[in-house]
């Protein structure tokens, strides 16, 4: 994995507990680290319960829960005093080569994120690792491992760490690797001096919102998800409403389009550890084939994939949305 320093955050001393933080974090295999306190952002609690007000988050009940720890993140932990925030490129051309040619072979798109094994587990593994070096270091040294797994905002820790900038298209976009990249938190009860966030770069740049194909960008910085393919495909339950099974197109799982057209992915470095031979089987077979997979099989072949996610009979829906689309597209050609 390619390794990135930080030295925009104006390097603290050698050999002090940031230096060493942020060495040991980059040792592990970390792309990205940067280290944010933890006192709550009372603008950003603010806006995500207008978010969930709107209704934007669909059938996302879970995300509704846990406002306590979203609004004071120091809950996780007794004496939580900061947030030691990685990121792991995940970037992949060969990848995105895949779904480029997907259509054309009778297979679905798959969100570049979730085409190899799961990254809550790698980023996971990584972050235990971490936890065990740091505990070497610092004495009575107790903390949390965040990987997705817990109601905070990892997107506002890793921008308040310095790791990347809100896109417009809400993903973290960091300098280098681009929103290509998994994030994970470990809290911690070491007080550590903060690095300093990002600007943004967006400027007037509006490419994400422009390309997205069912207009789920409703504002800058805003998606709602009821809109959004990603949240249809991954997250939501029971039937997908009708108006968006042409605009899914060929996408089987997820949806990147508003990564592909950002300006800051074009220059992405490819990811070691979720590289070309990182491919989950399933999304190797035929599209025909996946309107009709049993739940056994799905489970079997997903154990360790993001994918597992849509659940079985989310896949057969959604392999039997695309298939027709493709069908459709293939026809009129
Ligand atoms: S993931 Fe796809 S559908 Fe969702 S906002 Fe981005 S471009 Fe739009
Ligand atoms: S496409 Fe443009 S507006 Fe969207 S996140 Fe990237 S830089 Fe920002």
């Amino acid at each position: 994995m390619t390794k990135s320093s930080r030295s925009h955050h104006g390097a603290p001393g050698p050999g002090d507990r940031e230096t060493f933080v942020r060495e040991s974090a980059l040792d592990v295999g970390f792309s990205l680290v940067g280290i944010a306190d933890l006192v709550p952002d009372p603008e950003s609690g603010r806006a995500f319960d207008r978010w969930i007000k709107a209704g934007r988050h669909g059938d996302m009940r879970y995300l509704s829960g846990g406002a306590d720890k979203r609004h004071d993140p120091r809950l996780l932990l007794e004496g939580a005093r900061s947030a030691v925030c990685v990121a792991v490129n995940y970037y992949s051309k060969s990848k995105i080569d895949r779904n480029r040619s997907a259509p054309s072979e009778g297979k679905g798109e798959v969100a570049i994120y979730a085409q190899g094994q799961d990254y809550h587990t790698v980023v996971g593994d990584m972050l235990g690792e971490l936890d065990r070096r740091l505990k070497g270091r610092f004495a009575g040294m107790e903390s949390r491992i965040v990987v997705d797994t817990q109601p905070i905002s990892e997107r506002d820790l890793a921008i308040r760490a310095g790791i990347g900038w809100l896109g417009k298209n809400t993903c973290v976009i960091s300098p280098g690797y681009g929103s290509w990249i998994f994030l994970g938190e470990l809290i911690i009860n070491v007080p550590l001096r903060s690095d300093k966030p990002l600007d943004t770069l967006c400027g007037s740049c509006t490419a994400c919102i422009d390309a997205c194909p069912t207009g789920a960008i409703v504002e800058p910085f805003v998606i709602d998800a009821n809109k959004c393919i990603s949240y249809l495909t991954i997250e939501k339950r029971g039937d997908i409403p009708e108006d968006y099974h042409r605009s899914i197109g060929s996408r089987l799982f997820g949806c990147d389009t508003c990564q592909l057209v950002c300006p800051f992915n074009i220059a992405a470095t490819e990811s070691v550890l979720f590289g070309a031979r990182d491919v989950n089987p399933i999304i190797k077979r035929p599209l025909t084939e996946l309107t009709v997979i049993g739940n056994e099989e799905f489970e079997k072949f997903t154990r360790d994939s993001a994918i597992s996610r849509c659940k079985p009979a989310g896949m057969r829906r959604n392999a039997f949305i695309t298939a027709g689309n493709i069908a459709r597209h293939y026809q009129r050609d």
